[in-house]
C-alpha cells in the first residue's frame, strides 16, 4: 500500500473559482513531476455555486495507481494533511448550502496537519476565529490581500503558485520545490510566478495550536437518518412567523423579528457587514425593503438592526441607504461576535459611537472582487511587492 495525500482548497464561490482550481489543478500537476498520479475535482455539493458561499476542491494524489483508486472510492476525503482557505474571514466557519451545518475550518485536518490561511492577519487574529480542534496542528499564513475576482476575469496576483511553493515546503513527500517550479512554466510560462512560488518557499513558516487555542464554542452536529427512518418524498417545512422584539427598556413588545432558519446561519458567506448608525438613521426602510435575506429585525422605535447571523454581507443596505455613512460595510476580521448592534445601541449611545467610528475609519478595502474598471491592475503590483519582499 502506498502512500495518500490529501489537501482541500477551501474558497468562496464564484469569487475564487478560478483561484481554487489552479490551486487544486497545480498540485496534482507538480505531483506528476515526480510520477505521482492524481486528480483534483470540485465538491460535488457545491455545484451550483452562489456568490461568496464557502466551497471546497480537493487535490488527491498517491505513490501509485491503486492506493489513488482507493482514495478516490470516498465521496470526498475524511481527513487531510493540509487545509488551504483561501480567504482568512472562512476561519470563522464554513457551511455551504445548508446541508451540514457550521463546520470548523479546520474540521478535516490530521492531528499535526497544516493550515494555510491567505491574511494580512498575525496568527494569534486567526487562531481566535478558528474552532478548537482536539489535536495541535500548524498554522501558515501566505500574507497579502485574500485575492478575490470572478469567472471570467481572474487578478493573476501570484496567490496561486505563492501556496504552491508553500506546499512544497510543508509536504516535501508530496513534490518538491523544482517540481512546483516545472508544473508552473509548463502551466503558465511565467518565471515570475515561479519566482514567487520560490519566495513562498523559503519564506514559509508556521506556528502550533494546540487544542487549548481558538473558539471554544462546540460546532453544530446533527444525526443523518437512516434509509427506514426517511419518510416518502421530502417536505420541507416553512419557516414560521416572526413576532415582536421586546423593548430592553421598557419590556414591552414591539418592532418585529422575522423567525429564521434555525439550521442555516448564512454568516460565514460574508467577508464584511454592515455597521449602522442608528443615530443617524431616518427609518426610511429602504435597508429593511431591499435587504435580499429579510436580515433586518424592526426594533420597537422603528430603527433596522442587521442580524448578523442572517447577514450574508452582500452591502445592498449600504447601497441603498440615503444618509452618509449611516451603513457602512466593514471588513469581516473586526468583530469577534454576532451579537446586536441595535442592542449595544441601547444599553451604551456613547459607547457605541466610539465603537462605531473607530469600525469604520480608515478600515481596509475589502470587496467580492470587481468594482470598477481599473481595480485590478491598482490590486495586483502591491500583491506582487508583497509576494517580493514578504
Ligand atoms: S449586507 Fe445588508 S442587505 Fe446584505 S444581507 Fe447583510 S443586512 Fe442584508
Ligand atoms: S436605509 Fe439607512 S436611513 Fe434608511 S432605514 Fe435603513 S439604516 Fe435607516
Amino acid at each position: 500500500m502506498g502512500r495518500l495525500f490529501a489537501i482541500e482548497i477551501i474558497y468562496r464561490g464564484i469569487y475564487q473559482k478560478t483561484l481554487a482550481k489552479n490551486i487544486s489543478r497545480a498540485i496534482v500537476l507538480a505531483a506528476h513531476q515526480e510520477g505521482k498520479p492524481g486528480i483534483s475535482f470540485g465538491r460535488y455539493g457545491d455545484s451550483p455555486e452562489r456568490n461568496g458561499i464557502p466551497a471546497k476542491n480537493f487535490a488527491i494524489v498517491a505513490t501509485d495507481d491503486v492506493t489513488l483508486e482507493e482514495g478516490m472510492a470516498k465521496y470526498e476525503p475524511k481527513e487531510v494533511d493540509i487545509t488551504i482557505a483561501v480567504d482568512d474571514t472562512l476561519c470563522k466557519g464554513v457551511e455551504s448550502w445548508a446541508w451540514y451545518g457550521l463546520q470548523p475550518v479546520n474540521r478535516l485536518l490530521k492531528p499535526g496537519g497544516t493550515l494555510i490561511v491567505t491574511s494580512k492577519e498575525e496568527p494569534p487574529a486567526l487562531i481566535a476565529m478558528s474552532h478548537r480542534k482536539e489535536a495541535p496542528y500548524q498554522l501558515g499564513i501566505i500574507k497579502g490581500t485574500p485575492s478575490f475576482s470572478g469567472l471570467w476575469v481572474y487578478k493573476d496576483d501570484h496567490t496561486d503558485v505563492r501556496i504552491l511553493g508553500a506546499i512544497a515546503k510543508i509536504l516535501p513527500e508530496l513534490f518538491s520545490l523544482k517540481s512546483a517550479q516545472a508544473a508552473i512554466m509548463n502551466e503558465w510560462n511565467d518565471n515570475l510566478k515561479a519566482t514567487s512560488a520560490a519566495r513562498a518557499y523559503e519564506r514559509y513558516s508556521s506556528v502550533t495550536v494546540q487544542p487549548s487555542q481558538g473558539n471554544p464554542e462546540v460546532p453544530y452536529k446533527f444525526d443523518l437518518p437512516k434509509w427506514h427512518e426517511m419518510g416518502e418524498g421530502i417536505a420541507i417545512p416553512s419557516i414560521p412567523a416572526g413576532k415582536g422584539i421586546q423593548d430592553p427598556a421598557t419590556h414591552a413588545e414591539g418592532g418585529y423579528r422575522p423567525d429564521r432558519n434555525p439550521t442555516f446561519k448564512k454568516f460565514t458567506t460574508r467577508t464584511m457587514r454592515p455597521v449602522v448608525n442608528f443615530d443617524t438613521c431616518i427609518k426610511c426602510t429602504l435597508c429593511w425593503l431591499q435587504c435580499p435575506d429579510s436580515c433586518f429585525d424592526v426594533t420597537p422605535e422603528g430603527l433596522y438592526d442587521a442580524n448578523m447571523q442572517a447577514c450574508c454581507g452582500c452591502g445592498v443596505c449600504e447601497a441603498v441607504c440615503p444618509v452618509k455613512e449611516c451603513v457602512t460595510m466593514v471588513n469581516e476580521t473586526e468583530f469577534k461576535d454576532n451579537s446586536s448592534q441595535w442592542e449595544a445601541w441601547r444599553q451604551d449611545k456613547k459607547g457605541y459611537e466610539t465603537w462605531l467610528q473607530d469600525k469604520i475609519k480608515g478600515r481596509e478595502e475589502r470587496s467580492h472582487g470587481f468594482r470598477y474598471k481599473g481595480q485590478y491592475e491598482e490590486q495586483v503590483p502591491e500583491m506582487l511587492e508583497i509576494a517580493r519582499e514578504g
